[in-house]
């Protein structure tokens, strides 16, 4: 198969017309890339979870670009473009958000909260706000409504399907594709795009990595055990 792209942690092969093969790799990276490392056996973590949380969301009528599991490390989907934005949502403070505005990590918030940033690693993934998206033709006013309507949602379906396995989603981020004028689902949704702190509020997501807390590949596992079981 063609190989159309390889990311940080992702590789996408085009292999039908309207396909990918999207294979997880164990690399990871944190900080825009300033730091390198390896997670052993977080690529078939990271896809068994997002095939399971995929198919969650599509039962729920959450339309994404997910059509199937192929092997530990691959799912096939649907080919889109994607929309140049990082949806955030968050449900309490954490990393990045509580750096900006001095909050201790953990801080409830009294709504969730829908942030965009703009995927562009050479600017670092500035913040950008709805304004700024419409200004700049990121997206067209009813894609970002439809956009903004499926993260929340999104959020209500992972908040309620983790706290089922006692686990706490404090943050998570989307991406958004685009194909015959529908707007679908993208990327990944696992331990590296989430944060989930255990019932004693120990994270299993990839901030063992960024905070060199130990336990990562353990902590990773979990999570799928967890969203398996
Ligand atoms: N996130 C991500 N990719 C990014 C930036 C953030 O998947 O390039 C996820 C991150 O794992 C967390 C949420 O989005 O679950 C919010 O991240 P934050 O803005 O706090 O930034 P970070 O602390 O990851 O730098």
């Amino acid at each position: 198969m063609e190989k159309l792209y390889e990311g940080k942690a992702k590789v996408l092969y085009r292999e039908g017309p309207d396909t990918l093969r999207v294979y997880f790799k164990d690399e990871a990276t944190a900080f825009n890339a300033q730091k390198r490392g390896v997670i052993p056996g977080k690529g078939a973590v990271n896809n068994k979870v997002s095939a399971a949380l995929f198919r969650y969301l599509e039962a729920h009528g959450v339309k994404t670009h997910f059509l199937e599991e192929v092997s530990d490390r691959e799912m096939r989907v649907r080919r889109v473009e994607i929309l140049p934005l990082e949806v955030i949502l968050r449900f309490k403070a954490a990393g990045s958000f509580a750096r900006r505005y001095g909050l201790k990590e953990g801080t409830p918030l009294k709504m969730p909260l829908l942030e965009f940033s703009l995927k562009n690693d050479a600017l670092g993934d500035p913040l950008i706000c709805e304004n700024a998206v419409l200004a700049l033709g990121l997206t067209t006013e009813g894609e970002l409504e439809g956009v903004k309507a499926a993260t929340l949602r999104v959020g209500e379906l992972l908040k309620a399907f983790f706290a089922e396995r006692g686990l706490e989603l404090v943050d998570f981020k989307l991406e958004f594709g685009k194909v015959g004028g529908e707007i679908l689902l993208a990327d990944e949704i696992s331990p590296d795009t989430m944060r989930l702190w255990d019932e004693k509020g120990e994270p299993l997501d990839k901030d063992r990595f960024r905070k060199d807390l130990g336990g990562v590949e353990e902590a990773y596992r979990e999570v799928l055990r967890r969203v398996l079981g």
